[in-house]
């Protein structure tokens, strides 16, 4: 899974997501995280690697509920 690579961005440069570094591990909540070649990030304590991905903007109007 090396498939990071941005696929050129209409704006020319994508908004670096990613890059800020994470406090904990998502999965045992440990603090052993390391950056990973190619994007994500390597827990070493649970051993998971695991990337943060960016899903969109959300409306600042969280109050309404959520019909699927
Ligand atoms: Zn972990």
């Amino acid at each position: 899974m090396s498939a990071a690579a941005d696929e050129g961005s209409p704006t020319g440069h994508a908004p670096r997501t990613e890059r800020q570094s994470i406090g904990y591990c998502p999965y045992c909540s440990e603090e052993n995280l390391f950056p990973l070649e190619g994007g994500g990030w390597e827990c070493r304590s649970c051993l998971r690697a695991f990337s943060v991905v960016f899903r969109g903007l959300v409306s600042p109007s969280r109050t309404r509920e959520v019909s699927s």
